[in-house]
């Protein structure tokens, strides 16, 4: 049985950057954009938004970010707003009111992310050496460090050294790609034509090392 994870991978792992980044950020813009468009009036949204105190800081700005999206976000940000005031109506010492104000649940958002990447982390322990879908991470850009160690420990020690093996090769080429861009900065070598991969390649380095932007946020399960 092949799940709908296995074959997001597969199309994942044919772009830039970490497969498993791309689509743990995908559901949780899927997410954001279903309570702004669908859910905005759910008891359910509402409790979490109150419970949540808000979602986390980084979903929280992003659902600025989506056209159209203000009212909803204005709808469900009262309810969190109204759970701050409930709360902070009684005067207690500053430290019981702080404690009584935060949040008592994780990020939707986040959560939605991390599902995702357990998902991930299953599927690669189930397929890692199935041919096709081999010759599809084999081709890829490799994994951030962060999901490279969340998935290594899911691994028989062979699949875990086949993988490894392909992460070796990415990093070194990423090197190379590092130290022509630096070189690219120094008189003498400032006449050699650079690579975009070059070019882009300190970007890359932050991606491959930390993950994408907005994936490792700070309310994650
Ligand atoms: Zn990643
Ligand atoms: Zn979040």
């Amino acid at each position: 049985m092949r799940s709908f994870t296995y074959y997001d991978l597969i199309e994942a792992f044919a772009q830039t950057g970490c497969a498993v980044c791309r689509l743990a950020l995908q559901d949780a813009r899927r997410y954001l954009d279903s309570l702004l468009y669908e859910y905005s009036t759910d008891p359910e949204a509402h409790r979490l938004m109150r419970s949540g105190r808000g979602l986390c800081n980084w979903h929280s700005w992003q659902l600025t970010e989506i056209a159209g999206g203000a009212l909803s976000a204005a709808v469900l940000f009262r309810s969190a707003l109204l759970e701050v005031r409930e709360v902070a109506a009684e005067s207690e010492s500053g430290r019981r009111t702080a404690e009584r104000l935060a949040p008592r649940s994780l990020c939707p958002a986040c959560q939605a992310l991390a599902e995702r990447e357990q998902l991930c982390a299953e599927t690669f322990a189930k397929h890692l050496n199935e041919p096709t879908f081999e010759a599809a991470w084999r081709a890829s850009e490799g994994l951030c460090l962060p999901h490279l160690r969340l998935i290594l420990p899911a691994l028989s020690q062979a699949n875990a050294a086949r993988l490894l093996d392909h992460q070796r090769t990415v990093w070194a080429r990423l090197q190379a790609e590092l130290e022509a861009f630096q070189r690219s900065f120094q008189a003498e070598h400032s006449a050699e034509p650079l690579s975009q991969a070059a070019a882009a390649s300190w970007r890359r380095c932050i991606a491959l090392l930390t993950g994408e932007r907005g994936v490792f946020g700070t309310a994650r399960p």
